[in-house]
């Protein structure tokens, strides 16, 4: 199997922290693509408490178990995991990861906008675990700072995290960049800088897996809008694969991120598995 696509039917029908319903209609609208050769869907299941525990501490964790979306989030967490350590056995070569309820907003000990589960954090410390890989590449692409995200990683070298958003910023040792994406931007000015600014850094670091935060709440009439329309994100999907070809074996791992647009998503995300499937 070449993509894993993971998702649970409980991300559907449900009101979730700032991105509300867009998954109603998945993974239905992905069907088509879902038939493709080398496609598989996968259910998502919870994490173990013992793999959340590998990034949250004990007293957040207990925290966000009394909420009404722990279920949502762990399962979200337990579709990374999963599929990041079947990327790192080479079961799967690229996986589209959906996401409610948990991701780069949430750090150790925190979480907010949305997010109160880090995805990367315990999905990196699990592959570490597990196998020999240790070196990663962190792209997130999401209109907001992932705080979370650099606060888990930002004394950890082996992971480069490149964040576009409304920052400037190079810091330890190289590894934590922001790029300042601020709107308006063209789709192309875009794809330009993250040409120049993270896959240049990326060939360089030379990490085994490239995850990446794909939120597509910059995408117009979404409420990060900084002007990118909806064929933005497949074509961003479709040059970070390229480069993940050219420097990590294929494997790249993406996990939905923000964006309330239910349209925009359902031309996305099916978009997006066709080319993880493609040659
Ligand atoms: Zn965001
Ligand atoms: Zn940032």
């Amino acid at each position: 199997m070449k993509t894993g696509v993971f998702f649970h039917p409980e991300f559907r029908n449900r009101d979730w922290p700032i991105i509300g319903d867009k998954f109603r209609n998945f993974p239905m609208v992905m069907a088509r693509e879902l038939s493709l050769p080398g496609v598989a869907l996968f259910e998502s299941e919870p994490a173990e408490e013992e793999t959340l525990l590998l990034t949250h501490t004990v007293s957040y964790l207990a925290d966000v178990r009394r909420s009404w979306y722990y279920n949502g989030a762990r399962l979200a967490v337990g579709g990374c995991v999963r599929a990041g350590e079947m990327i790192a056995q080479g079961e799967l070569e690229n996986a589209l990861v959906f996401s409610v309820g948990a991701g780069h907003h949430s750090g150790r000990e925190s979480g907010w906008g949305g997010t109160y589960l880090s995805c990367t954090g315990p999905a990196i410390a699990n592959i570490r675990k597990k196998t020999g890989m240790g070196r990663f590449a962190i792209l997130d692409t999401d209109c907001h700072h992932g705080d979370g995200t650099r606060s888990v990683f930002e004394d950890d070298h082996d992971v480069l995290h490149v964040c576009f958003c409304s920052y400037s910023n190079v810091t330890g040792e190289g590894t934590n960049v922001d790029v300042d994406v601020r709107g308006p931007i063209t789709d192309a000015g875009y794809l330009r800088a993250v040409k120049s600014e993270f896959i240049e850094r990326a060939r360089n670091f030379k990490p085994e897996i490239i995850f990446h935060n794909l939120g597509h709440d910059t995408a117009q009439g979404d409420y990060g809008d900084i002007g990118l329309t909806r064929n933005f994100f497949p074509q961003l999907a479709q040059i970070v694969k390229d480069c993940a070809e050219e420097i990590c074996d294929n494997r790249y791992l993406i996990i939905t991120h923000g964006g309330y647009r239910a349209d925009v998503a359902e031309y996305a995300f099916p978009r997006i598995v066709e080319i993880l499937a493609g040659d």
